[in-house]
């Protein structure tokens, strides 16, 4: 039996699904409104996961019950996260070849990582106030961006992950440089990777964030 497995940002996608429509079920009076945002949830999920783990399927049915609430859907979500393919970690030697110009490079913290989140890994050097990421291409190899972190946050929307919170201005260091120049524009992404990777619903706004800091 083939054992399917799902993507980081597609547990982000069914996760927001499946509390937006068990928030509803406090706040919403009327069957037929109910009937409706159950049917849009369930065809948003049919639409991305063709072939579901046995998780997901039994997931799917527990959303479908109207006493359901954050509490109660914690373990069926929690058994669907153990089919999620974890970023594969890669060694430190590998991240070294990957950011080959930065001498004395931070590692991640990966034990405060949990890489079944992880559509990119991104980490902070406070002490440089410098922000990494990480990505893997189609081919599976590694490619990282770095720059500038600004110290201070502000509340607005993540170009990584399109989402409301706490952001700073990253500015990145493009390879053209020969010392390290500084692009000409900024992104505004979450100061917070990890959290930024549990937002990530979708790939789209990840690839153009890194087109951007990659360009030139
Ligand atoms: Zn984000």
């Amino acid at each position: 039996m083939m054992n399917t497995k799902i993507l980081p940002h597609e547990y982000s996608f069914i996760r927001k699904e499946v509390l937006n429509l068990i928030s509803a079920y406090s706040s919403v009076n009327g069957r037929d409104v109910i009937d409706a945002l159950q049917a849009i949830a369930t065809e948003h999920i049919d639409a991305l996961v063709a072939d579901k783990p046995a998780s997901l399927t039994a997931l799917m049915q527990t959303m479908l019950d109207v006493k359901a609430n954050r509490v109660t859907i914690e373990p069926a979500l929690q058994t669907l996260k153990d089919d999620v393919v974890p970023f594969e970690q890669p060694t430190g030697k590998q991240l070294e070849k990957v950011f080959r110009k930065v001498k004395k490079l931070k590692q991640p913290e990966w034990e405060t990582m949990d890489l079944r989140d992880d559509s990119f890994l991104g980490w902070n050097d406070p002490g440089m106030g410098r922000k990494y990421v990480v990505i893997r291409n189609e081919s599976g190899q590694l490619q990282g961006a770095y720059g500038v972190i600004e110290p201070t946050v502000q509340k607005g929307v993540c170009a990584i992950c399109q989402t409301i919170g706490n952001v700073s201005l990253f500015m990145a260091i493009t390879k053209s440089g020969g010392d390290g120049t500084y692009t000409k524009s900024g992104n505004y992404i979450c100061r917070d990777s990890n959290r930024c990777n549990r937002q990530l619903s979708q790939l789209d706004s990840l690839h153009a964030f890194f087109e951007t800091v990659r360009a030139k």
